[in-house]
């Protein structure tokens, strides 16, 4: 039976409207100019979006009343809208979001001093089956749009009142796989980094991977792309095939192999995630597993402690495991981190994005 990542995800159902959020400055110009007006006006339009940030037409100053009369009567402009909020002792908050269609995604804001960042879902569930991750557990219902990738940043600054001038660094690490819906990322990267919308530098948008082999090479094709983090978390294919079934079809050495060839620009180096899992990821063999797999290719890496939740089955770490492998890394030349996720309180960590009221997909291919 083909793994159910091999296979495209399901998209939303087609609207009988067009709807102008999510599209890139040039496709609003085509759908003006497919409404009898100039193209040059989609640059109001794509202003008016990203930067405004309207979400009603009668908002458009910069728009004639009679053209906004007519994008009313025929554009629809949907962004997800934010359903709830919870806000973490640490200063995050995790959003819960409506789509059209009824199901509901996360996403997480996380301001620090001189930035904020914005932890993004890609697909509503994910195919991917990771048993250490909540979002893995609910199976893939549907891709996200452009629309709605953009639209969890548009949301979540409105919500937070985001300044102009506050750097914005944008994480794929919610739910999804978004290498398993790389056209509709790449449509909402490029509307994203537009210099006359959010003009977000591709360097502060990464993409994390489970490590699905067909699309790193995909995105490695594209001229202008974000940056890409791989989730490895364990160092034996034995290992790794055990938590990410994504490994039985691209074990460790295709990954490397992978990652060797993908075309890095200078100083830019591949972020390794590693969950590390009490007694089953995290023993200083494993260590020097990961510093000799580290050495392979330009990286660096960031341990990250399991957070737990219910039912997962797994520890969080020891303190001096974590400090002693954090040594092993860095004597051995590595660039290590520890990273500590934040919302933990209200589950909006790593692997803890799940929607437990969302309808559930009959897995149709391995599962741990
Ligand atoms: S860790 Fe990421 S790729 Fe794996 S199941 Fe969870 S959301 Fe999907």
């Amino acid at each position: 039976m083909s793994p159910r990542w091999d296979a495209p995800a399901p998209e939303a159902g087609p609207a009988s409207r067009p709807n102008a959020a999510g599209l890139t400055r040039a496709a609003l110009g085509d759908l003006l100019v497919s409404l009898g007006e100039p193209a040059w006006r989609g640059r109001q339009l794509f202003s008016g979006l990203l930067r405004q940030r309207w979400t009603r037409w009668e908002a458009f100053s910069n728009l004639s009343k009679p053209l906004r009369a007519r994008l009313e009567a025929e554009v629809d402009l949907h962004w997800p809208t934010i359903v709830q909020s919870q806000a973490s002792a640490d200063g995050s908050t995790k959003h819960l979001f409506g789509l059209a269609d009824g199901h509901q995604i996360e996403g997480v804001h996380m301001p620090y001093e001189d930035r904020v960042t914005l932890c993004l879902s890609s697909q509503v569930g994910c195919a991917m089956g990771c048993t250490f991750c909540a979002t893995g557990q609910m199976g893939i219902l549907r891709n996200l749009s452009a629309a709605e990738i953009v639209g969890q940043v548009v949301a979540m600054l409105i919500h937070h009142g985001h300044p102009a001038d506050r750097p914005i660094n944008l994480v794929f690490m919610g739910m999804g796989e978004p290498l398993h819906n790389l056209d509709h990322l790449m449509t909402a990267f490029e509307v994203l980094t537009d210099p006359e919308g959010l003009a977000i530098p591709p360097r502060r948008i990464t993409v994390s991977t489970s490590g699905l082999v067909s699309g790193i090479d995909r995105l490695a094709s594209y001229p202008r792309r974000p940056r890409l983090a791989l989730s490895l978390n364990a160092t034996t294919d034995e290992h790794r095939s055990r938590i990410m079934p994504v490994n039985r079809v691209w074990n460790l050495e295709a990954l490397a192999e992978a990652l060797g060839r993908f075309p890095l620009q200078s100083g830019e180096r591949i972020t390794l995630e590693y969950v590390l899992l009490k007694g089953v990821t995290d023993s200083l063999e494993d260590g020097r597993r990961l510093a000799a797999y580290a050495r392979r290719f330009p990286s660096k890496v960031n341990l990250i402690p399991f957070n737990a939740h219910e039912g997962s089955g797994f520890l969080p770490p020891d303190e001096a495991r974590i400090r002693a492998l954090c040594g092993l890394l860095a004597d051995a030349g590595i660039t290590v981190s520890v990273r500590r996720s934040r919302g933990q309180d209200v589950a909006g960590a790593c692997g803890q994005l799940v929607r437990p009221k969302s309808p559930r997909m009959a897995p149709s291919g391995d599962e741990d």
